[in-house]
């Protein structure tokens, strides 16, 4: 097993919505996995970069602040160990942002291949707010600011944390020495769920996801109207097993890995129902979100408690950032003033 005790894991969400099985499978499971063997794990709920394309519906990101959080708790993470950061709550991040997008050009940016999908999805066509084309300036800033060498993530993010280090790298040069670590991104099994309408990626934003607070019934809804083999249309008929959502979902969270493998044959071969796929998948989820449903119940009675966590985890972050600021600054050679008490009586005499 790889030994992760030296190392610092900054991984988050954009609080657009509550989270769902593609959150699981690509982040958050491994983030309960190293949770408590790495030397720290920061978790922020990246509340600015949400706003980068939601600025019209501001209230919609700060409601879901909250909403994410409590996920979290129901999964499991603990604060303790991997404390929840408000990005918006720390303003040193925004500062190394501005400090980045000096080493970073407009050319660069418009080539991320994540941004550029995203963009056509959101049907920006020109109208592309500056903030959106520079969340992955902001997304090195939240990185490096904690110095995080792993960052748990699905396969969307590869780019992101591929500019991060072209950034990390500019500041050293700068530096003469090394600044700021090299990251990795930590891959799951399942890098990319798809939709259960069988497109590429379920995600908050196309409302194609299963939450991970999905009500029961919600669940087998959303089970039988999985995408599947349209060419199926017999029982008796030979299957196509890839494209398909149900074994996506079978792959991604049925633990008897041998049972799927020998269900995808079967299916190829004929003879096997999407039903009975669906069934199965069905029981599986169930087992799996019942207990966080209930959990999240429990933590969703306090909201100023888990508010109050978020706090704790943000003041702890600032302390961390700042002490990386610091350092930025001083590679950019920025002067340093010290911050003295105001001199009312001085100031009145010209304000
Ligand atoms: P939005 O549509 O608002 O961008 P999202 O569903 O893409 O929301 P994010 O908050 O952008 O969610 O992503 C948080 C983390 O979850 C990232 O590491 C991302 O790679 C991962 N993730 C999101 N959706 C999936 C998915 N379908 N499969 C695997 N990982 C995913
Ligand atoms: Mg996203």
């Amino acid at each position: 097993m790889t030994d992760y005790s030296n190392d610092i894991i900054l991984t988050g969400d954009r609080p657009t919505g509550p989270l769902h099985l593609g959150h699981f499978a690509g982040s958050l499971a491994n983030r309960l996995a190293l949770q408590g063997q790495c030397r720290r794990q920061f978790v922020l709920i990246a509340d600015l970069q949400a706003l980068t394309d939601n600025a019209g519906d501001a209230g919609r990101v700060a409601q879901n602040v909250l909403e994410v959080a409590l996920d979290y708790l129901a999964v499991g993470l603990d604060p303790t160990l991997s404390p929840f950061v408000l990005q918006s709550g720390v303003p040193e991040l925004s500062d190394l942002t501005m400090l980045y997008l000096n080493v970073v050009t407009v050319a660069r940016l418009e080539r991320n291949p994540t941004v550029k999908a995203e963009i056509q999805q959101r049907g920006f066509a020109r109208d592309i707010p500056a903030g959106f084309l520079c969340y992955p300036v902001s997304q090195a800033a939240d990185i490096t600011a904690f110095k995080a060498t792993l960052v748990p993530v699905g396969d969307d993010q590869l780019s992101m944390v591929e500019q991060t280090n072209e950034i990390a790298f500019r500041i050293n040069r700068l530096a003469g020495r090394d600044v700021l670590p090299e990251a990795k991104a930590l891959l799951s099994t399942m890098p990319r769920l798809p939709g259960i309408d069988g497109k590429a990626k379920a995600s908050k934003s196309l409302g194609n996801a299963i939450n991970l607070s999905a009500s029961s019934e919600e669940i087998a809804r959303a089970v039988q109207m999985m995408f599947t083999d349209p060419g199926h249309l017999r029982v008796s008929d030979p299957g196509r097993a890839e494209g398909h959502a149900v074994f996506a979902y079978l792959d991604a969270f049925d633990p008897d890995r041998a049972a799927v493998e020998e269900l995808r044959s079967h299916y190829r071969r004929g003879g096997l129902g999407d039903g009975a796929l669906k069934s199965r998948l069905n029981d599986i989820l169930q087992a799996l979100l019942e207990p966080v449903r209930r959990r999240r119940k429990q933590f969703a009675r306090d909201p100023a408690y888990v508010m109050r966590l978020i706090g704790e985890g943000t003041a702890t972050a600032r302390e961390v950032a700042a002490r990386t600021l610091a350092e930025v600054r001083g590679v950019f050679g920025l002067a340093k003033i010290e911050p003295l008490p105001v001199d009312r009586k001085r100031l009145s005499a010209t304000w």
